[in-house]
């Protein structure tokens, strides 16, 4: 069974308490029928937060697995078949959902006047970075991603969230990444920026870039031929 709700939540930031039943145990993992909490993966930390049941209160305090989610919880472990409240950290998961909406636009920026291809990235509350593979880096300017970032969150493009076939992505000209590295399923989850980027990608996002704060460089690192690793923080 798929317990990944939170695949169909869009716009993902400041996320809402949801009601579920814990439906498997294993030591201090709990399971739920559905979760909306984001388990690590593609690049994003996991979300934190609580759950209530009974009058009481345990922490979740890590989230893992895609399909089958399963979450740490420290304190009292709520029996199967308990009705839970699920409260994720709100604070948290809209600073990531924000980090990695501008991790869209600086992989597509990137893309759209370098030719460079992100092939690697890790969001983060801090700062968040992307490893990127130039033909040239030596023509890259990261100053400029950065001011094509900030007019791009400017313009408040809106954030766009669908489903589409493989085959559908590999005819559009705005999907960027290779697909070939995408499993043949039938239907990928897709976020779509207006006129920047077409995505699939199963994380968390805002509704539209005006929302993401001013974004500043961190640090610029040399990772091997041809690949630079851009960090960004929020100013
Ligand atoms: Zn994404």
């Amino acid at each position: 069974m798929d317990t990944a709700a939170r695949l169909l939540i869009h716009p993902s930031d400041d996320p809402q308490p949801f009601t579920s039943e814990v439906i498997d145990i294993d030591e201090s993992w709990i399971r739920l029928s559905s979760t909306e909490f984001y388990p690590t993966g593609g690049g994003q930390p996991n979300d934190i937060g609580i759950i209530r049941f009974d009058g009481k209160e345990s922490s979740v305090i890590d989230v893992k697995g895609r399909n089958e989610v399963m979450h740490l919880v420290n304190g009292e472990i709520p029996p199967v078949g308990t009705i839970v409240e699920g409260v994720i950290d709100s604070e948290r998961r809209t600073i990531l959902a924000r980090m990695h909406t501008a991790q869209h636009l600086a992989s597509a920026l990137a893309h759209e006047n370098w030719g460079g291809v992100t092939v690697g990235n890790q969001i983060g509350i801090e700062s968040t970075r992307i490893d990127i593979q130039f033909e040239d880096r030596d023509t890259f300017d990261p100053q400029q991603l950065i001011e094509y970032m900030n007019d791009a969150i400017k313009a408040n493009h809106t954030v766009k969230m669908d489903n589409r076939s493989l085959d559908e992505l590999k005819a559009d000209p705005m999907v960027r990444i290779d697909l070939n590295r995408i499993p043949n399923v039938s239907s990928l989850r897709v976020i779509d920026i207006d006129s920047i980027d077409v995505c699939p990608c199963a994380g968390t996002h805002v509704e539209s870039t005006g929302v993401i704060p001013r974004v500043v460089l961190d640090r610029v690192k040399s990772k091997g031929s041809g690949k630079l690793r851009v960090s960004y923080c929020f100013e």
